[in-house]
């Protein structure tokens, strides 16, 4: 989990710095982090993308891991994902049919629906403090993404 934070300190969109890791039989796969679609202006540069109260100029950090699999080839299935946040709906359904088999997540995401996704897909949910931290991990603080 600390690496995953670590990674997240590269988010281009300062709305939410989040961090994501797959990691299948204890060895890291791929690493993702939220911010715009490769060459493309970043946040942090040019301002967010604001559509309904959420910035929609990032790829999220659950999503960029899971395409630098295909990207190069790596399966992803029979996986874990580590994720500083609760993943949203989009991301949870994308897990699910990734084939990641465990979430384990540091701060809440208000996403009831996402849970229940999971759950129905029988993905293992883990809530696990950030590092350092000595509060339950739905008390870490989160902005809206
Ligand atoms: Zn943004
Ligand atoms: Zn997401």
């Amino acid at each position: 989990m600390g690496i995953t934070f670590q990674v997240a300190g590269r988010s281009t969109c300062d709305r939410a710095r989040v961090g994501a890791i797959i990691v299948k039989d204890r060895r890291i796969l791929t690493t993702g982090y939220n911010g715009a679609p490769a060459g493309l202006a970043h946040c942090d540069d040019i301002g967010h993308l604001i559509v309904g109260g959420h910035c929609v100029r990032t790829l999220h950090a659950e999503q960029n891991a899971i395409i630098q699999a295909a990207l190069h080839g790596v399966s992803v299935a029979g996986g874990a994902i580590y994720v500083t946040h609760q993943p949203c709906l989009t991301c949870a359904k994308m897990i699910i049919n990734a084939g990641i088999r465990r979430v384990i997540y540091a701060g809440h995401y208000p996403d009831q629906n996402a849970v229940a996704f999971l759950q129905a897909a029988r993905v293992e949910l883990v809530a696990h403090p950030a590092p350092g931290k000595l509060e339950p991990a739905d008390e870490a603080p989160m902005n809206n993404v």
